[in-house]
């Protein structure tokens, strides 16, 4: 970024437009000509409450990586400012924002208590209304939309992908270092995928295992649902081995949760509706999601929709009633028996989980209810592993950067198998551990449950590895 043009933040921009109130700023309206409209620009109040103090800067990725002051939250507010004050939306600005992971890390960080989730979401909006890019980027970002949230395209993905996987020919492909030279994003979404597991299909009704204690609806997802049919079939046992009847509504399709990110913010609400209107036909006093991104993104239905009269006040009900798999758990308490499983387990926070929801407790709880099971805790746990739905495949060499970082810290622990509740985390750290040839299990929280209750040995948890037992006190 040009400090010259912008001025630097940590010091004081070059012409000072914060006043007399330490920082306070009231800019009204977007100037005209500046980088923004006025549906929705970055809410000036909220850019007003960062008083620059750089507590966020440690925990913020991008800045650990590169240190530079624009590619800090701080940088990238200031940015903001410049933009409603009547700068021109730059290229560099975009760059800047663009690099942002969006892992809301500064948002837990921050003492001031700025929503830079809420700000950064509505700058990408306008950036996507603003700003044209490359015939390449958006050629792959049209591929990206076109696929990603699109559940049944994507199950068609997975016959030449098994097909692939099957016959050696990925590995083989990666080993040419062909894909990575001609094209970095195919290469990054190539490495990614995850061994496909055999489809499993959920029916539209689970019946809870003894005494009925809630009704619950399931979000499948969109790349849960197609990679990782594991994953939902084990939150569906273990809702109901806790007692509850879950109902999987056919036709919920995709969240809007990526769209939302991307600043794709008509087709994020198209999503969003879709989904109000079938979980409310399902009729649940729950609905529960295993992923965070997307549990993130339906907890903020009621701004989504805030101004659609037809769904304002629906989506702010629904999205009341939208929990975490591990959370719905946590409150309900265990009713199913545990069996033991004596596994040593690194737990990754999901960014959409632990600083997006302030998720952190209930799924180690859960996993420290399981008896045998030893958790372990991953050095500088608030920095996003790099993969930021998304993020990993338009931006591959940062991302690439973070899964390893993130990969080293969570082979220092020592654990046999890591545990995390996002698929996009999953797939990321999956493919950094195998790049540090240390193997270790992958799996979902609720995995691990359902392994305990059913009484599953750990060498299921374990595929690939040397799956003897730990010896691990009980824990
Ligand atoms: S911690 Fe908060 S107030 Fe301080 S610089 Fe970061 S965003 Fe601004
Ligand atoms: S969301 Fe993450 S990457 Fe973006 S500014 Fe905040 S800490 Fe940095």
């Amino acid at each position: 970024m040009d400090q010259q043009a912008t001025g630097n933040p940590a010091t004081g921009p070059a012409t000072d437009h914060l006043g007399e109130t330490g920082g306070v700023v009231d800019l009204g309206m977007p100037a005209p000509g500046g980088a923004f409209d006025e549906h929705h620009p970055p809410d000036a109040a909220l850019v007003g409450d960062c008083v620059h103090c750089g507590f966020c800067l440690p925990t913020c990725p991008t800045y650990a990586l590169w240190g530079e002051e624009m590619d800090s939250p701080r940088g990238r507010i200031y940015l903001m400012k410049e933009g409603l004050e009547g700068e021109p939306m730059t290229d560099s600005m975009v760059e800047h924002w663009d690099a942002c992971l969006g892992c809301m890390s500064c948002v837990t960080a921050c003492p001031s208590g700025v929503q830079y989730d809420t700000l950064i979401e509505q700058t990408r909006a306008q950036v996507e209304r603003h700003h044209r890019r490359s015939a390449s980027e958006r050629a792959l970002r049209g591929l990206i939309f076109a696929i990603f949230p699109h559940p049944k395209r994507l199950r068609l993905l997975r016959g030449p992908l098994r097909g692939l996987q099957r016959t050696g020919l990925d590995r083989a492909l990666r080993r040419t270092g062909l894909l990575e030279r001609v094209a970095p994003s195919l290469a990054a979404m190539e490495s990614l995928a995850p061994r496909l597991e055999r489809p499993e299909r959920l029916p539209e009704r689970l019946t809870a295992t003894g005494e009925r204690r809630a009704v619950v609806g399931m979000l499948t997802g969109c790349v849960q649902g197609a990679f990782f049919p594991g994953v939902n079939a084990a939150t569906g046992r273990v809702l109901q081995a806790e007692g509850c009847d879950v109902v999987v509504p056919r036709d919920q399709g995709c969240c809007g949760a990526l769209s939302v990110h991307n600043g794709r913010e008509a087709e994020a609400q198209r999503y969003a509706r879709r989904i109000v209107d079938s979980f409310e036909a399902a009729g649940v006093e729950w609905v529960v999601v295993n992923a965070a991104g997307c549990g993130s993104t339906m907890k903020d239905y009621a701004r989504l929709l805030a101004d659609d009269p037809a769904y304002a006040e629906r989506a702010a009900r629904f999205a009341e009633r939208v929990r975490d798999v591990s959370e719905i758990l946590d409150e309900l308490g265990p009713v199913a028996p545990r069996h033991p499983l004596a596994v040593t387990v690194a737990y990754h926070d999901a960014c959409h989980l632990a600083h997006a929801q302030g998720v952190r407790a209930q799924p180690r709880s859960l996993l420290r209810g399981i008896p045998g099971l030893e958790l372990r805790e991953i050095a500088e746990a608030e920095l996003c592993c790099g993969s930021a739905g998304i993020y990993n495949i338009l931006n591959p060499e940062p991302a690439r950067e973070l899964g390893d970082r993130k990969a080293a810290n969570i082979v220092a622990t020592g654990a046999r198998l890591l545990v995390t509740a996002n698929p996009g985390c999953l797939m990321q750290v999956a493919s950094a551990i195998t790049r540090s040839g240390h193997p270790m299990g992958m799996a979902h929280t609720v995995e691990v449950l359902d392994a305990s209750i059913r009484g599953l040995p750990v060498s299921d948890l374990l595929p690939g590895t040397n799956a003897a037992p730990d010896a691990v006190s009980a824990g």
